[in-house]
C-alpha cells in the first residue's frame, strides 16, 4: 500500500517549558497529527516576513501515547533557528512542521530488550520518548540509560528521569564532562569503554542499542561499543549534525 505523503502542517504552540538555562520544551497542537513512534523526528520550517525559509529537524520528545506533540530544543549560540525557538517563540505562535520521519531509530515495547540508550546532550530527546513510551505501557524491560552532558545544569528532564528510574528495570547513569557539583557520584569524563562496561548490559545479552547526540559523540560511542563486542547491526544511531538547507 502506498504511504501517505508527509505534508506540512501548521502547529500552534500551546505551552513552553523551560528545561535548562539553554533548552526548552515546546508543546504543540498539530491538526490531524497521524501519530508517531518513539524515536522519530519532525522537520520544522520557519518563514520570515520577506519569504526567507529555514528548515531543521527536531526529535519528538513526547511518547506516542501523549495527547501533546512535544519537541525539546537546545540553543546553539550562533545558530539560525534554535535561538528563535528557545528564546523568542511564545504560546500561541505558529510554525510549519512535517512528520513523523524516521524508521530505524525507533523502539516499541513489543521490540523488547534489553535496551541500552546512550545520549550526548540533546540527543536524550528521542530516547526520552522511548522511556516515556516504556513507562506508559508499564514495561519492565531491562533498560540502561547513559547520559553525557557538560554540567549538571545542562541535564534535561532530571526530575522526570529520577522518577522513572524508580520504576522496575530502569537504571540511569550520568557523566558530566566539564563541571561537576560537590559530592557528584556519577561519571566525570567523556564516554569510554570502562564507563560502557560499568553501565552494561553485557554484549552477551544482545541488547538493542540506541545512540544519539552530536555526530562526533555518536561515532566515538558506536566505535567503543563495537570494540566491546556489541553487534554492529544492533546499534542504531541518530546524528544531530547541522541540518540546515
Ligand atoms: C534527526 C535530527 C534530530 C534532531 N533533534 C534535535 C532535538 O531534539 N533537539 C535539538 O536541540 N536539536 C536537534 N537536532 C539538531 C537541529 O536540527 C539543529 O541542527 C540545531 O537546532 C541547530 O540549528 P541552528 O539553526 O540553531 O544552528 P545552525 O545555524 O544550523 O548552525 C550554527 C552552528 O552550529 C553548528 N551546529 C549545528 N547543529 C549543531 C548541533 N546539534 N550541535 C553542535 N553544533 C551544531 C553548525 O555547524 C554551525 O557552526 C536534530 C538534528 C537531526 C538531524
Amino acid at each position: 500500500m502506498a504511504r501517505a505523503p508527509i505534508v506540512w502542517r501548521l502547529g500552534t504552540v500551546t505551552e513552553i517549558i523551560e528545561e535548562t538555562p539553554h533548552a526548552r520544551t515546546i508543546a504543540l497542537d498539530a491538526p490531524d497529527w497521524p501519530g508517531h513512534l518513539a524515536g522519530q523526528h519532525v522537520d520544522v520550517r520557519l518563514t520570515a516576513e520577506d519569504g526567507y525559509q529555514a528548515e531543521r529537524s527536531y526529535s519528538i520528545a513526547s511518547a506516542p501515547e501523549s495527547t501533546m506533540l512535544e519537541l525539546t530544543v537546545e540553543r546553539i549560540n550562533d545558530g539560525e533557528v534554535s535561538p528563535y525557538l528557545t528564546e523568542d517563540l511564545r504560546a500561541g505562535d505558529q510554525f510549519e512542521l512535517r512528520g513523523p520521519i524516521g524508521g530505524p531509530f525507533t523502539w516499541r515495547v513489543q521490540d523488547g530488550g534489553p535496551l541500552l540508550l546512550i545520549a550526548g546532550g540533546s540527543g536524550l530527546v528521542p530516547l526520552m520518548a522511548m522511556l516515556r513510551h516504556r513507562a506508559a505501557n508499564g514495561s519492565d524491560v531491562d533498560t540502561r540509560l547513559l547520559v553525557s552532558a557538560r554540567s549538571q545544569a545542562d541535564l534535561l528532564y532530571r526530575d522526570e528521569l529520577a522518577r522513572l528510574a524508580q520504576a522496575d528495570g530502569l537504571e540511569a547513569s550520568y557523566t558530566l564532562t566539564r563541571s561537576r557539583p560537590e559530592g557528584w557520584t556519577g561519571f566525570d569524563r567523556r564516554v569510554d569503554a570502562p564507563i560502557l562496561t560499568r553501565v552494561g548490559p553485557s554484549p552477551a545479552t544482545a541488547p538493542l542499542v540506541f545512540v544519539c547526540g552530536p555526530t562526533p559523540f555518536v561515532e566515538r560511542v558506536a566505535d567503543r561499543l563495537v570494540e566491546l563486542g556489541h553487534r554492529p547491526q544492533a546499534i542504531r544511531t541518530e546524528r544531530f549534525g547541522p541540518t540546515g538547507v
